[in-house]
């Protein structure tokens, strides 16, 4: 039997992944503590430098946090009131309350059935004169169709701010040019979040952002630290956005086995379709889409259950110790604090898949058993 001597199966298990670099990361920590010097200076310009190069971008600027990297994108492309933002519904809260913090509205569109990632058919529907940017979110790690969105975006002259939190190193491979780029180069900026639960975790919240435009670079670096150049002469009101250096140093180390440990998601993912095929549980769970071009970086491994099972699913799993989570229960064009907003048009897809998405641990060092025993109970509920 698959299910001894495994005991519980987390859905993330951080200390797992970060014990084999303990050492690096204690040494680090302890390098800033003695250099005195704990917001922003060097160890951030080197996460900058590094994200940049990494994300094919020409600037990185690091940030508090992926929520507040959107804010400051948003502000950097001078969005504010009266201004609409298109983003999806099927995304973290984030990606529509920058929008609304601005004064600006969020107007939610659609995704596509089989990758998530937002219709660009139905942004093109929800474009308006007072449309001012879009955001798509490269959704648990794979690349929103950005050659299509970029076409509506320049054809309107709208801002591009790519959410790509769940997606760090995440390519995109367009079908015109045939050449892969990452996320973070594809729009006019990229938001990244170093949320511990993200595929680049730091100890604590961290962000970051990537442009290709320098004066962009130089106006979110101005925003992030109250618009305040030189010292006490303020050009714009930014807010404080700065990343302290205890989380660049934790960062710098991780970066160097980012690739290891997406290789290790991606292992997984290719291991889940083996497993779930052998099974012979294709005819009861949807699997994720698998890109067979670019790089998906599966922040999450979420399959697809019919409605009516997946919260019993979920309840069967918990009891035999597989830790799962919903991403997203709810659509953002439901939550009650956007209940104000002009009413939403019908967004099928996103109520579709809030009732039937559920996510399975993928971790870097999952081990095989664990993940035999985790689609071994999947086989169980359904009783095969
Ligand atoms: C995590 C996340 C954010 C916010 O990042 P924080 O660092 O937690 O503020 C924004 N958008 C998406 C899609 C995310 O997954």
């Amino acid at each position: 039997m698959a299910s001894v001597g495994v005991g519980q199966v987390p859905l993330l298990d951080i200390r797992r992944q970060e014990k084999p670099i303990q050492e690096e990361l204690q040494a680090a920590v302890r390098g800033v503590l003695e250099s005195g010097q704990y917001v922003l200076g060097r160890e951030i310009e080197k996460l900058e430098e590094t994200l940049a190069e990494y994300s094919r971008a020409a600037c990185g600027v690091a940030c508090a946090s992926g929520s507040e990297s959107l804010l400051m994108a948003l502000m950097a492309c001078d969005v504010g009131p009266g201004d609409e933002v298109i983003v999806p519904s099927f995304t973290f809260f984030a990606t529509a309350s920058a929008v609304s913090r601005l004064g600006a509205v969020p107007v939610f569109a659609d995704i596509l059935p089989d990758t998530w990632n937002l219709d660009p058919e139905d942004v093109a529907r929800k474009i308006t004169p007072r449309t001012k940017a879009v955001i798509p979110v490269h959704l648990f790690g794979l690349a929103a169709d950005m050659d299509s969105l970029n076409a509506l975006a320049a054809e309107h002259g709208l801002a591009m701010i790519e959410d790509a939190a769940q997606s760090i190193g995440a390519e995109y491979f367009p079908p015109k040019t045939g050449k892969s780029s990452r996320v973070g180069s594809l729009g006019h900026i990229g938001c990244f979040s170093f949320y511990p639960t993200k595929n680049l975790g730091a100890c604590g919240d961290g962000g970051a952002l990537t442009t290709n435009d320098e004066k962009l670079a130089e106006k979110l670096r101005l925003l992030r630290n109250h618009g305040m150049q030189p010292r006490y002469y303020h050009q714009i009101v930014g807010l404080n956005g700065r990343l302290d250096a205890f989380q660049g140093a934790v960062l710098n180390v991780k970066f160097r086995y980012l690739d290891t440990w997406t290789a290790a998601r991606q292992a997984n993912a290719l291991r889940y379709r083996e497993l779930f095929r052998a099974a012979e549980l294709e005819e009861f769970v949807r699997l994720p889409f698998y890109p067979k071009t670019g790089r998906h970086v599966w922040n999450q491994y979420s399959i697809c259950v019919p409605e009516g099972r997946r919260d019993g699913l979920r309840q069967f799993l918990t009891e035999k110790n597989i830790g799962t989570e919903i991403y997203y229960p709810r659509g953002l064009h439901e939550q009650e604090c956007f209940a104000k907003l002009p009413e939403a048009e019908p967004l099928p897809v996103t109520d579709s898949l809030t009732k039937q998405v559920l996510a399975l641990p993928i971790f870097p060092g999952m081990t095989e058993t664990e993940q035999d025993y985790v689609v071994e109970m999947i086989r169980e509920f359904f009783r095969l």
